[in-house]
This record gives structure tokens, C-alpha cells and sequence, in this order.
């Protein structure tokens, strides 16, 4: 009942200023994946110009209206309750049976999306409940979702350093905008339809790009898992979309301390603020990977590797914490596709 869940967290604990400076904070990640494009040499000019488009026009949803319910305009507290009512009042819940409560709540969820065949798309409507710690991009929307819940520490805060702040939501948010441009989102134009606006050229590229990502991701084992090897396909677009968002937001925050000035060190932390950025893309990964639905049913194999397979292809974080070239987290060979 994820409409019902969202309206009672919002009103509980939300702090709805939080939106403003996110907001900010995506315009600026928007901003470094377009630089970025300007780097790469494996696609040419007539794509980098479809995929400047494409991040232009991505659309960010908040779900965390006032009332927050499934609409992003906020309506009155006394509205929100009835339609909440409305949506719930067809199910029949019992206190006593619980697995019945659940396929009745799986049977309203399947009429919901029928319902939703043949009409027209609504852009507004929330894919997911507010109360959620996550974030999501939505390839035929072309839209970028953050709910509430994912806009608390150690993600954000407004009291925690920018460090902090572009290490967790900022690394968020670089993942979710990148997912438009990963094995699966590049399929989809900037309106969210199944059209293919790449040059023969730059796809091509692409997947001899993907391809490295997913030997190396490949040959990372879990010892955990009686020694498997993670699956460097099926993890392939998680893979491409931690690399990109990681980067994009390392470069946002550079940029941000080049305008504002370095931030105080931490007391009792012998950690500089670069340092920093990567210790908070390291807690929020842990975090973030338990939560995310695209792992739970891909099997935990990925969690760890989130953070070494993205950092051991980022030269900025081997030079921020001064690994040795061929050492474990700063390998010769890097695999780079955003
Ligand atoms: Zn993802």
C-alpha cells in the first residue's frame, strides 16, 4: 500500500526544503554528463548531439507532494484522504490473513496496470511510492524518480557536507541519469519511445565499450557464493550506470569546490575532501544495493562489487587515496563506457 505508506511518511518526517537543493544538485550532474560526452572519442559528433538531447530532456519527478500521493501537484491534506480511500476501497483486508492480504493487494495491482492499456500516458503519475530508499529512471518516460525516502543521510543532508552530498544523492543521481544511456536505455529517444537514434558508428563502439565491463565484471567472485562468478551481462546495465554516475558526479563536485572554495576538514578525520566523496559513494553503495529491487532479484552476488569494479576504472580515485599503478584497486587495464 505504497500511496497509503508515502502520504504517512511525508507528513511525518519530510522536509520539503531538501527539494530545492536536490533539484540544484541534478541540474549540475545534467550539466557534467554533458562535458563528459565531450571526452569520449568512441562516438561521433551526430550521436554525443542525440544523447545531449536526450539528458536535456530528462524529466525529474519528486514524489513527495504534501499530501503526497500519486500526483506530483500537491493537493489538500482532505483530498489526498479521499482518493487514498478511494484507491484502497475495493480491497478487502482482514487482520487475520495475510497471505490473502497480499493476493489481494497483487490482484488490484494487475487491474490497475490493465487499465492502463491503450490509454494515453501520464507523465505525472508516480512509478513508485514516496517512502522509498531509492531512486529510479524510467527508460520509456525518460524520467528520472526520487522519491522521499532517498533524500536523508547519509544520501543527503543539508547540514553534511557538499562532499558527502555529491558522493551519495549526487552518485545516485549521475546512476539514474546514466541508466538512460546503458544497454537497455539507449534503445529509447528523449520522448521515452523504442527508436534507435544511434549512428552505425557509435553503437558499435558501444558495445566493444560494454564488452570490456563485462569481462571485468565477469571475473569478480563471491566467496560467499561458494566462489561464483558475478554475471557480467545481466549486471551489465547496473555496472554501466555506477561507472558513468560516479564519474559525473566526482566532476560536478570538483567543479562545485572551484566556485565555492574547499569546505572545512571533518574533526577527528584525517581525510581530505576528496577522500571524502569516495567514503560516502562507499557507505551509500552499501546501503543503496540492499535496498535496490533490480539486485534483490538479480541475487546479492552484485553488492560488493558496485564499489570495486566503478573505482578500480576511475584514475581520480586512485590518485586521491595514491594506489599504486597495477595495485588491486588501481589496475592497468580500465574499462570506460560514460
Ligand atoms: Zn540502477
Amino acid at each position: 500500500m505504497e500511496n497509503a505508506v508515502g502520504a504517512l511518511y511525508v507528513r511525518e518526517t519530510f522536509a520539503g526544503e531538501s527539494k530545492r537543493m536536490v533539484s540544484d544538485l541534478i541540474s549540475k550532474i545534467q550539466k557534467a554528463y554533458v562535458e563528459t560526452l565531450e571526452e569520449l572519442s568512441w562516438m561521433d559528433t551526430p550521436s554525443k548531439e542525440k544523447a545531449r538531447e536526450k539528458v536535456k530532456s530528462m524529466a525529474k519527478i519528486f514524489n513527495q507532494g504534501r499530501g503526497s500521493y500519486w500526483r506530483c501537484q500537491t493537493t489538500s491534506l482532505e483530498d489526498n484522504n479521499q482518493k487514498l480511500d478511494q484507491e484502497y476501497a475495493h480491497l478487502n483486508f482482514s487482520e487475520e490473513h495475510y497471505f490473502e492480504n497480499i493476493l489481494e493487494n497483487l490482484k488490484s495491482e494487475a487491474h490497475k496496470s490493465l487499465k492502463k492499456l491503450r490509454e494515453p500516458v501520464d507523465p505525472d503519475l508516480w512509478i513508485i511510492g514516496a517512502a522509498v530508499v531509492n531512486a529510479f529512471y524510467s527508460p520509456n518516460r525518460n524520467q528520472i524518480v526520487f522519491p522521499a525516502g532517498i533524500l536523508q543521510p547519509p544520501f543527503f543532508s543539508k547540514h553534511q557536507h557538499q562532499a558527502l552530498n555529491f558522493g551519495g544523492i549526487g552518485m545516485v543521481i549521475g546512476h539514474e541519469i546514466t541508466h538512460g544511456f546503458d544497454d537497455n536505455g539507449r534503445n529509447f529517444d528523449k520522448d521515452g519511445n523504442m527508436l534507435n537514434w544511434w549512428s552505425n558508428y557509435s553503437s558499435e563502439h558501444f558495445k566493444e565499450q560494454s564488452q570490456c565491463m563485462v569481462q571485468q565484471y565477469g571475473n569478480f567472485n563471491w566467496k560467499l557464493a561458494g566462489g561464483q562468478n558475478v554475471s557480467g551481462i545481466s549486471t551489465l546495465g547496473e555496472n554501466i550506470a555506477d561507472n558513468g554516475g560516479v564519474r559525473q558526479a566526482y566532476k560536478a563536485y570538483l567543479k562545485w569546490v572551484e566556485m565555492e572554495g574547499e569546505e572545512p576538514q571533518l574533526p577527528g578525520l584525517d581525510l581530505n575532501h576528496k577522500q571524502l566523496f569516495f567514503l560516502n559513494f562507499a557507505q551509500v553503495s552499501v546501503v543503496w544495493c540492499l535496498y535496490r529491487p533490480e539486485y534483490a532479484s538479480q541475487s546479492i552476488k552484485t553488492d560488493s562489487q558496485q564499489v570495486l569494479g566503478s573505482l578500480q576504472n576511475f584514475e581520480a580515485f586512485s590518485e586521491a587515496f595514491q594506489c599504486q599503478k597495477g595495485s588491486p584497486m588501481n589496475p592497468e587495464q580500465k574499462c570506460r563506457v560514460w
